[in-house]
């Protein structure tokens, strides 16, 4: 079964249909899946590797504003225009289901799919907004404990590799800060950091000491899988009321749903 929550979310049926057209693909610690400005042929279902899209200034830099990651959701698609607005890159290492580009059409094209990836969106606009808040006006502490929190929610291993360097570099702040507040972190119990590699050894005590941030993302998105879900559900039972006409009830139907 994929990691990729929103795969599985869909029903059978619409699972058979897509996932003949999906190609998993392993890609690399720092590989760029498209630059910001570039066209985007495919829609990327992390499946285990966790996507940054990165907002590029004319100098150079770059700021993280929101991930995509396989166990909370997420796929990433230039729905309609198809140029990315962002920079991509792979955050974690691991693998995507990436879909064959026509077939991304023909998904697009199910009303049911359509809804659910316009959704989709307006559930990540939340989570850049979130985060240009959060980049504003919270410290350099709680968003490194945000963002720890998000990478072990996605994380198949206890081991974050990550220097303090590229923290810094995703959270906009300079090194400096990220290794003072490293060093906060660890004094308290609720990490480790040896060689390059964070550990988060105190889950609960890291969601204290994080902003709102996480939760009021991390709700969003679950509130939009519990959505997807019912939505095929009631979906799935329309068909079978109007497949059963005369013979099935709708009271029967709803039962389904309810399972
Ligand atoms: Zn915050």
């Amino acid at each position: 079964m994929p990691k990729n929550r929103l795969l599985n979310a869909f029903d059978c049926e619409s699972r058979a249909r897509v996932d003949p057209h999906l190609e998993r693909i392993n890609f690399m610690l720092g590989d760029v899946i498209c630059e910001a400005g570039g066209v985007l042929d495919h829609a990327y279902f992390p499946d285990g590797a966790v996507l940054s899209l990165l907002t590029v200034l004319k100098n150079g830099m770059a700021i993280e504003t929101a991930n995509i990651g396989g166990r909370c959701v997420r796929p990433l698609c230039g729905m309609y225009s198809k140029t990315s607005f962002n920079r991509c890159l792979v955050q974690l290492r691991a693998a995507c289901f990436v879909s064959r580009s026509k077939c991304w059409i023909g998904i697009r094209a199910q009303r049911a799919h359509s809804q659910s990836f316009v959704s989709y969106s307006e559930t990540l606009l939340a989570q850049i907004q979130q985060t240009v808040a959060c980049n504003a006006l919270h410290t350099t502490q709680q968003k490194v404990c945000r963002w720890l929190l998000m990478m072990h929610d996605r994380a198949d291993s206890e081991d974050l590799a990550f220097t303090h360097e590229f923290l810094a570099e995703v959270l906009g702040v300079n090194r400096k800060s990220v290794t003072l507040a490293a060093q906060v972190l660890q004094k308290a119990g609720l990490i480790d950091y040896r060689r390059g590699k964070m550990q988060v050894l105190d889950r609960p005590g890291l969601e204290k000491a994080s902003c709102e941030c996480y939760a009021i993302v991390k709700k969003r998105f679950d509130d939009f899988l519990k959505r997807l879900r019912m939505r095929f559900r009631k979906i799935r039972a329309a068909e079978i009321v109007e497949a059963t006409a005369g013979s099935f009830t709708g009271h029967a139907a709803w039962h389904l749903i309810a399972q």
